[in-house]
């Protein structure tokens, strides 16, 4: 058969899998011209839709971005900010100014300082060796901080094309929609794309004559705990609503399990000290003696210690602890993708557990 290509974003065609670029199903093969769900969607209800794609076309996404002039808007999620943050972006970005737009700031508590917040997220970009100009905090769902994020943006892309990049789940096409609908009159928002052939599925938002906003496909980062999860329990640990801290007075030799993706051993401190732990609503912290841990965890995960419930159990990887300790008042231990602990004092060493290749991180208390 000869290939297909959508004529509105340029991805290859396929009829396999939904959650990809070009996907379209098998009866619109008939029509003369041919475009993807994704396109599909936008193009008559003004709405964008995320889909995945692999490494390789990540690459080759990357490299289109660098040729051209434009603002990239790197949309990143507030409760899972490492795990938003794109690998090698850097490299591509050239001279192109970067700004991110922290998602999902209704999750976190009111009392938050959302200037540390800011500051350690510049921090975290530093890391990852990308310069990013400024960082607007938002709520997509809610429409927290949007109207004054458009408006930096369009001052700031200065007449350029805007590339929006971001890994899966972190709200890129709930903030995408929001301008859509909130900027654009036309019913047909769609052109014939700027990119033909390249089969990365890029889909173009005219934002005025000359310059258009791109929604790019989004990349599954391998070391989000999402990875492990099914549906199920991914929508569990994912907070929905203000996450409510929980305080634990723990001692030496006292553990905590946050449901059983992760392990919190105090293994040693001068006193008993208040925890304080946030994490979505709906899982379950139970603590324990840290002697009986590892026997609790051995007969009880899936149930009692869940998620991940027990049909997830077969994809659960082994845990991998590491031992840290806390030298400055106030810390926070951050277990990516799922929430995070302040430590009050400095002097006590913990131990995180953790699924494989999930991250744990310390930084200041942001609260
Ligand atoms: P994408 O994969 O990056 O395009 O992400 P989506 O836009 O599909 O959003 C992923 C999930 O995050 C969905 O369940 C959204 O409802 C949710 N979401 C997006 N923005 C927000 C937000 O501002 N606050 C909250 N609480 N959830 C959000």
């Amino acid at each position: 058969m000869e290939e297909l290509y959508c004529q509105g974003c340029g991805a290859a065609i396929q009829t396999e899998d939904e959650t990809k670029a070009g996907f379209a199903p098998k009866s619109a093969l008939q029509r003369d011209e041919v475009i993807c769900k994704r396109c599909f969607r936008l193009k008559h209800y003004n709405e964008v839709q995320d889909v995945d794609m692999t490494a390789d076309d990540f690459l080759n996404m990357l490299q289109e971005i660098e040729k051209h002039d434009a603002l990239i808007v790197k949309v990143v999620d507030l409760f899972d900010v490492h795990g938003s943050f794109i690998h090698g972006l850097n490299r591509f970005v050239g001279k192109n100014p970067v700004v991110l737009v922290a998602n999902k700031v209704d999750l976190l508590p009111k009392s938050i300082n959302l200037n540390k917040v800011k500051k350690w997220m510049y921090r975290v970009a530093k890391e990852f060796g990308l310069k990013v100009n400024d960082i607007f905090f938002v709520s997509a769902t809610k429409g927290i901080g949007m109207q004054e994020a458009a408006f930096e943006l369009e001052r700031l892309r200065d007449g350029k094309d805007v590339f929006v990049v971001g890994s899966t789940n972190v709200g890129k096409s709930t903030i995408i929609n929001y301008f859509i609908q909130n900027s654009n009159d036309e019913k047909d928002v769609i052109t014939t794309s700027y990119f033909p052939g390249t089969t990365l599925g890029f889909i173009d938002i005219p934002l005025d004559e000359r310059s258009s906003m791109i929604d790019t496909p989004g990349i599954m980062n391998h070391h989000q705990m999402a990875h492990y999860l099914n549906d199920k329990d991914l929508k569990t640990i994912t907070p929905k609503k203000e996450v409510k801290p929980k305080v634990f007075q723990l001692d030496e030799d006292q553990t905590l399990f946050i449901g059983g993706l992760a392990r919190f051993d105090i293994e040693s401190a001068q006193e008993r000290l208040g925890y304080v732990c946030y994490f979505s609503n709906e899982i379950n912290i139970h603590r324990t003696k840290l002697e009986k841990a590892d026997l609790l965890y051995d007969q009880h995960l899936g149930e009692m210690l869940s998620p991940p419930s027990e049909e997830a159990l077969d994809n659960w990887p082994e845990m991998e602890e590491r031992t840290l300790k806390i030298s400055e008042d106030k810390t926070d231990v951050l277990f990516s993708g799922l929430g995070w602990i302040t430590v009050p004092n400095a002097g006590v060493t913990i131990t995180a557990h953790v699924p494989k290749g999930v991250r744990v991180i310390l930084r200041e208390a942001i609260i």
